[in-house]
C-alpha cells in the first residue's frame, strides 16, 4: 500500500457511510476500506495519516472552470447583461502574460484549499496544465476554439494544434531518456487536454465538427456552452438580437445571416453533432443549459451527455431557476462547475453546492454532492474508485449516523480541510 488514512467517518464512491475505518490507497486508487484498531498505521503503508474525528469523501471535482480568467476575480462589476459582460472578459485577455498566469497560481491555491482534486478547464493558451499539475490537481485543460465563419475551421484546429505540441508533447520530447519508458506518462503529469468549441452562437457548425469527431475519435472530453441566455436563443433562432450587435462589434461577419431556425440544443445534439452520439455521452460536457426548451430537454433524455450546472455564475447573472428536476428527469450526467472568477466570487464547491441546495430544496443533498465528484469522474473519464479524496473536521458534538446527516453537517458548518489527495498523492495537509 501507499498509503492510508485513518477517519472516523468515510463516504465511499457509492455514498454509503462507514465508520472508524482506514482507507487503504496502491497505485491511485482506494484499494481496501478496513476497520480501525487502534494506530497501526505506519506498518500498513510507508504514507500514514491519522485524521481522528473527521468525515472523508470523494474529492470534488470542478467541471467548468476558465483559469485564464482568474486575474479578474472582483474585478468585474455584478449586475451586468452577458452582452454587456463578455467585453470586459475580452479585454482581460490583452493584459500581461505575468498577470494571467499569476492569477491561475491563485486559481490553483483556492482550488486545492477548497477540497477540489480534478479540474476541468477551458483554456485559450493552455497555461493552466503545468500549473495544476504542479499544484498536484488532476483533470482536463479543453482548449477553446472558436469562430463563426466556417472557413476559418481548419486554421482555429491548426492553432489548438500548436498549442498542443508547446503544452502537452514538447514536454515529453524534452524528457527524452529520462522519461524511463514508453509508457511514462506525458508531461504535465495528471493533466490531459481535450477539446472545447466556444458556443454554437460563436462557432461555425464545421469547428464543432471537427472539434467534436476529434475527441470522440481521440477518447477526449470535449466541452461547450450551450442554452446559456435567452438571447441566444433567439440569435440562434432568427439572427436577431443583443448578441448580434455583439458579433458584429467584434467584426463578424453576419451579412445574410438570419437564424439557424433552432435552439442550441436542437443544433448541437440533432443535427451538428448528430453523427457522434451514442446512446449516452459523458465526455461531452454541454455547460448552463439554463435554457433547454422542451425540444432540447428531449434531445438531452436521448444522448445523456455531462451538463454542468455553476450555481454561483448562475446567480450572478439572475438567470431564471436552473431546471434542475427536468435535468434529473432527463437522465444527463449532472455535473457541477464554478465557471470563471470574473462571474463568481470564489473556487470552493461548498459555497457552489449550498447555493444549489437553497435554490433547490427538493433535491437531495446527494444528489448535489455526487454531482459535485463522482459524477465529475464519470466526465473526465477518472476511474470511480480513484484515490481522489477530501477530509474535513468533524466538529465536537457532531455524531452523523447516515450519509445525509454528514453531508448537511458538511454544507452547515463548512469545516476546515484536514487533507486532500489527488491520485493517491497527498495535496493539501492541515496536520
Ligand atoms: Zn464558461
Amino acid at each position: 500500500m501507499d498509503l492510508a488514512l485513518r477517519v472516523s467517518h468515510y463516504i465511499d464512491p457509492a455514498f454509503r457511510l462507514h465508520r472508524d475505518v482506514t482507507v487503504l490507497v496502491q497505485d491511485g486508487l482506494v484499494a481496501q476500506v478496513i476497520p480501525s484498531v487502534g494506530t497501526v498505521l505506519r506498518s500498513l503503508a510507508p504514507a500514514a495519516l491519522d485524521l481522528g474525528r473527521a468525515l472523508c469523501l470523494p474529492g470534488f471535482v470542478n467541471a467548468h472552470a476558465h483559469l485564464d480568467l482568474s486575474h479578474l476575480w472582483r474585478q468585474v462589476p455584478r449586475g451586468l447583461a452577458f452582452h454587456e459582460w463578455v467585453p470586459a472578459v475580452v479585454a482581460a485577455r490583452t493584459l500581461p502574460a505575468t498577470m494571467i498566469e499569476g492569477g491561475i497560481e491563485d486559481a490553483c491555491r483556492m482550488l486545492v484549499a477548497g477540497g477540489t482534486t480534478a479540474v476541468l478547464d477551458v483554456s485559450v493558451g493552455g497555461n493552466s496544465a503545468a500549473a495544476l499539475s504542479r499544484h498536484g490537481l488532476r483533470g482536463t485543460v479543453a482548449l477553446e476554439v472558436l469562430g463563426f465563419d466556417p472557413a476559418g475551421a481548419d486554421a482555429a484546429m491548426q492553432r489548438a494544434d500548436e498549442v498542443i505540441r508547446a503544452r502537452f508533447e514538447l514536454d515529453r520530447e524534452r524528457l527524452g531518456a529520462d522519461a524511463g519508458n514508453a509508457d511514462a506518462p506525458a508531461a504535465p503529469g495528471g493533466v490531459g487536454f481535450g477539446y472545447s468549441p466556444h458556443a454554437p452562437y460563436s462557432t461555425s457548425a464545421d469547428l464543432f465538427r471537427h472539434a467534436f469527431g476529434r475527441a470522440c475519435g481521440e477518447g477526449r472530453v470535449c466541452t461547450t456552452h450551450a442554452a446559456e441566455t435567452p438571447e441566444e436563443t433567439r440569435f440562434l433562432q432568427d439572427g436577431t438580437g443583443p448578441l448580434r450587435e455583439l458579433l458584429q462589434r467584434f467584426g463578424v461577419k453576419l451579412d445574410g445571416f438570419h437564424g439557424f431556425g433552432a435552439g442550441a440544443l436542437e443544433l448541437l445534439l440533432g443535427d451538428w453533432l448528430a453523427p457522434w452520439l451514442a446512446e449516452a455521452n459523458p465526455h461531452l460536457v454541454l455547460v448552463h443549459c439554463n435554457y433547454p426548451g422542451p425540444a432540447g430537454l428531449e434531445l438531452l433524455a436521448r444522448t445523456r451527455p455531462s451538463v454542468c450546472y455553476c450555481p454561483r455564475s448562475h446567480a450572478w447573472f439572475d438567470h431564471q431557476p436552473w431546471p434542475a428536476q427536468a435535468m434529473l428527469e432527463a437522465g444527463v450526467n449532472l455535473v457541477l462547475g464554478t465557471d470563471s472568477l470574473a462571474s463568481n466570487e470564489g473556487l470552493d464547491p461548498l459555497g457552489e453546492l449550498r447555493v444549489a441546495a437553497t435554490a433547490h430544496p427538493a433535491v437531495p443533498l446527494e444528489t448535489w454532492f455526487r454531482a459535485a465528484t463522482v459524477n465529475g469522474r464519470t466526465a473526465l473519464g477518472i476511474a470511480p474508485e480513484a484515490a481522489d479524496l477530501t477530509a474535513w473536521v468533524l466538529p465536537v458534538g457532531c455524531e452523523p449516523t447516515t450519509t445525509a446527516e454528514a453531508l448537511d453537517m458538511l454544507l452547515r458548518e463548512g469545516p476546515p480541510l484536514l487533507a486532500g489527495v489527488s491520485q493517491g498523492a497527498v495535496i493539501a495537509r492541515s496536520v
